[in-house]
């Protein structure tokens, strides 16, 4: 259904937001470190009219269900449990944050595949902040969206999510990858026009979300935290790589030292990653996203075996270099090909996937995209 169709009347504007893929720097986040996300071409589109009667109306034509009704003045944190908590939440920590929102009927569709890794639920958010902040004069900054949108995700729906997701999908430009330090939330945008040197970079949804990852997050966030008050420091983003042995000498527990490992060498991994791109060397990231990996297996045990063949079949057929990216326990992997190289990678990833018996990935490029915009 059109948003005329539903709510009589056009629009009073159409806004975009994407979803985002991290290129390298992976439970970094909560330890006050780097990472360094782009957004998709695929996004999340709301068409929003502002309301003077404190109703709130949403709809998603990607769900089955009609429109959801809510009073503004009733939003209860972690009291929706269904997709509409995401853009509720959003308006609650707007009036949380002491902006006048009166009501807004919404109309949503988007393109960003869920649950596969790639922040639909931060594009959804990010999205309504945008429409919201420009109809109701909010000045909000791009940095602003991306607060707003967190601690409706983190506050409202009860996911405890970092600060990148939203970032990305609210401050990244088209043809960067945008660095994002963790402390202070300052950004660089890094040039990343891999056309322009023969590159590509592909996004493979394993097309598998294991339960296992359900407690993992936490155990892994807890994990850095005591190796961080073990080493002395207000965060893992404190050891210098270059300390990294000496560090690792003072842990004993196994779990926590590679979790140390993996976090203190993913910032590295990030820092070195802007030094090549700066230089224009795209292509010299290939060995790094799959060093990222082997870390992300083998010390912040987060991977597993649909996400591993990902890796090694784009490997075996010609790519630079792959990594999982995201959460882990499934979603999706990123592979850095030459352009000339992406079908036959893609070819070697869906027939290790076929000869293993499980379900074809989706598999597709990734362009560097723009971040949020208003589209009318
Ligand atoms: P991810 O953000 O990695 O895609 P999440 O579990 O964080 O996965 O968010 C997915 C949830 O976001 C969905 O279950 C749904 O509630 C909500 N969502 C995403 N896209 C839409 C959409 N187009 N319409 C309605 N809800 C959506
Ligand atoms: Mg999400």
């Amino acid at each position: 259904m059109s948003f005329e169709e539903l709510y009589g009347s056009a629009p009073e504007g159409t806004w975009a937001a994407p979803g985002r893929v991290n290129l390298i720097g992976e439970y970094t986040d909560f330890n006050e470190g780097f990472v360094m996300p782009l957004a998709l071409p695929h996004t999340a589109v709301a068409q929003v009219s502002r309301r003077d009667d404190g109703v709130l109306r949403l709809y998603s034509s990607d769900i089955e269900g009609g429109i959801v009704q809510l009073r503004i003045d009733e939003l209860e944190p972690l009291a929706n449990t269904s997709w509409a908590a995401y853009p509720a939440g959003v308006v609650w920590a707007l009036r949380e944050a002491g902006h006048p929102i009166t009501g807004a009927d919404i109309h949503l569709s988007s393109t960003v595949p869920t649950g596969a890794g790639l922040s639909s639920s931060a594009a959804l958010e990010v999205v309504t902040a945008h429409a919201l902040s420009d109809l109701y004069e909010l000045g909000l900054t791009c940095q602003d969206l991306a607060v707003v949108a967190q601690r409706a995700e983190n506050a409202f729906v009860g996911v405890p999510c970092g600060i990148m997701d939203q970032t990305a999908s609210a401050c990244c430009t088209e043809g960067h990858a945008l660095y994002l330090d963790c402390r202070d939330l300052s950004t660089r945008q890094v040039p990343f026009d891999l056309a322009a040197q023969g590159l590509q970079l592909l996004v493979v949804d394993s097309r598998v979300k294991h339960a296992l990852g359900d407690g993992a997050y936490a155990e892994r966030r807890a994990g850095c935290e005591e190796g961080a008050r073990i080493l002395g420091v207000p965060a893992l983003r404190d050891i210098p790589y270059e300390q990294l042995p000496q560090a690792l000498s003072q842990l004993t527990d196994p779990k926590v030292r590679g979790y140390v490992r993996h976090v203190v060498s993913d910032n590295h991994r990030v820092e070195r990653t802007i030094a090549l791109l700066e230089a224009g060397d795209a292509r010299a990231v290939g060995p790094i996203l799959t060093e990222g990996h082997a870390s992300l297996r083998d010390d912040l045990l987060i991977s597993c075996e649909e996400l591993d063949l990902v890796v090694a079949s784009a490997n075996a057929g010609g790519a630079l270099g792959a990594r999982m990216t995201g959460g882990g326990f499934g979603g999706s992997a990123v592979v850095l090909v030459d352009a000339s190289h992406a079908a036959a990678v893609t070819k070697s990833v869906t027939e290790a996937f076929a000869a293993a018996g499980y379900t074809e990935p989706r598999v597709f490029e990734a362009t560097p995209s723009a971040g949020t915009r208003r589209l009318s």
